[in-house]
């Protein structure tokens, strides 16, 4: 029987090292991560989460983490 697992991820977004480049929405391929360009903040959408971990990669400020 397929049984699916579904991972419960939460990214942590640690905005004292945040500079809202970008870079994290660019690379979500699910749209999990987008950035409001209005406000400089990250909106993280859980439920389309992979775990991919690409938006940690990218970013060189390390402001992104997995919880
Ligand atoms: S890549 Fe890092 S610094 Fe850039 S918007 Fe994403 S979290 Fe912020
Ligand atoms: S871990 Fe992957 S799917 Fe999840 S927010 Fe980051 S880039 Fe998007």
């Amino acid at each position: 029987m397929y049984k699916h697992k579904m991972a419960v991820i939460t990214l942590k977004i640690d905005y004292s090292l945040c500079d809202a480049c970008g870079k994290c929405d660019k690379v979500c391929a699910t749209k999990a991560l987008v950035l409001n360009k209005a406000t400089g903040r990250l909106v993280f959408k859980r439920h389309k989460c992979v775990g991919c971990a690409a938006c940690i990669d990218v970013c060189d400020k390390g402001a992104l983490s997995f919880e």
